[in-house]
């Protein structure tokens, strides 16, 4: 089978929810950073997150940051991966109404356009509703 070459070149970023563990602590984090915050250690190696999780809390912004201005009322939401991994991240195809602590959802890599590249979120990580 053959890709075109850019999405060949994109597909890990694009498909696979990486972030980063403790060498040391086993502490993990999304977004990658390069020290722990838990034990100083500079030794962190990439580690794929599930892509799924349930909403632990959120909030509905009306006039969201730079980047998503014309996807108000966007959603954030802090999600609990099923490794106990806390993420911070919009939701996407949802109708903000509908959204409830406990819902289960997933991870979508989506490209990020040049407005949400230069914006002041630099990842391209929705979550969705889990459909069951
Ligand atoms: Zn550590």
């Amino acid at each position: 089978m053959t890709y075109p070459a850019r999405i060949w070149r994109e597909r890990h970023s694009r498909y696979r929810l990486v972030g980063v563990r403790c060498k040391k602590c086993g502490a993990i984090y999304y977004p990658p950073r390069p020290v722990c915050e838990k034990c100083k250690s500079r030794e962190l190696e990439e580690v794929e997150l599930p892509r799924r999780g349930k909403i632990i809390s959120y909030t509905i912004l009306h006039n969201p940051p730079v980047g998503y201005r014309d996807q108000a009322p966007l959603v954030f939401a802090l999600v609990e991966l099923e490794n106990g991994v806390r993420v911070f991240a919009p939701l996407t195809d949802v109708d903000p109404h509908s959204v409830e602590i406990g819902m289960d959802v997933e991870a979508v890599l989506r490209r990020i356009n040049r407005k949400e590249e230069y914006g002041v979120i630099p990842y391209a990580l929705k979550f969705r509703p889990l459909i069951r």
